[in-house]
């Protein structure tokens, strides 16, 4: 493989890791006030990619420009694409930064295509993974390091390596994360607030149908009455 190729396959994976620890670890992680180690792979210094983010220079809504180079560019895309064309040889690979087994250990593929695989579980490959993960929790959340850190650990075992089962009775990130919940619920508060009114409205309009309907009968019966003794 070129190593420009590489490089496109390297980042992709990179963008689905980094999504996925923003949802189901980085959350957990802010709650425990938690300082992750820089042995950890998961520390933002570890990150291959983290200088060519920081080299991102966000001058106004349609002009990004590049640091390396000072070239702009009218959206943040077609920055990305210089970055790869251009600058790929910046990055710092020297200390073995590969996330690509990183993200096979911690579902990558399966937040991407938000449905598990249908391809039949390789017991070895499976086994490798759940290794590579409890390695991962007992290198970042090492159980002598307080309470916090324990609690990550187990956290950290329950959300990404429990899955590593050929059983497949075991969920992928079972507690979720804070993005999907703030979006359910705001979803639920907007639906209440547009129904709402919408209910009174019924409400008020069958009462009106409803009084209209007695005078009318009322009428109906007073005009009956009037006609009949004669
Ligand atoms: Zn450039």
């Amino acid at each position: 493989m070129l190593l420009k190729e590489w490089f496109s396959k390297e980042k992709s994976m990179h963008m689905k890791y980094i999504a996925l620890e923003k949802e189901y670890l980085m959350p957990f992680v802010e709650r425990e006030n938690y300082q992750i180690s820089s042995k950890c792979r998961l520390h933002p210094d570890n990150d291959l990619f983290r200088d060519q983010e920081q080299h991102k220079i966000h001058v106004d809504i349609n002009e990004w420009k590049c640091g390396y180079c000072k070239k702009s560019f009218r959206a943040e895309r077609y920055l990305d694409q210089h970055f790869d064309n251009r600058h790929y040889n910046l990055l710092n690979v020297s200390e073995g930064k590969c996330l690509a087994d990183l993200c096979g250990a911690l579902h990558c593929d399966f937040v991407m295509n938000s449905k598990s695989p249908r391809t039949k579980c390789n017991p070895a490959a499976v086994a490798k993974n759940r290794h590579l993960c409890e390695s991962l929790a007992d290198r970042c959340f090492p159980l002598n390091q307080g309470r916090s850190a324990s609690h990550l650990h187990e956290l950290f075992l329950h959300q990404f390596c429990d899955a590593h089962t050929c059983s497949g009775k075991k969920k992928h990130f079972p507690k979720g994360g804070k993005k999907q919940t703030s979006v359910i619920y705001l979803a639920v508060s907007i639906l209440t607030l547009m129904l709402l009114p919408l209910f009174y409205l019924i409400v008020y309009l069958y009462q009106r149908e409803m009084r209209q309907g007695k005078q009318e009968l009322r009428r109906i019966t007073r005009v009956g009455q009037k006609t009949k003794p004669s």
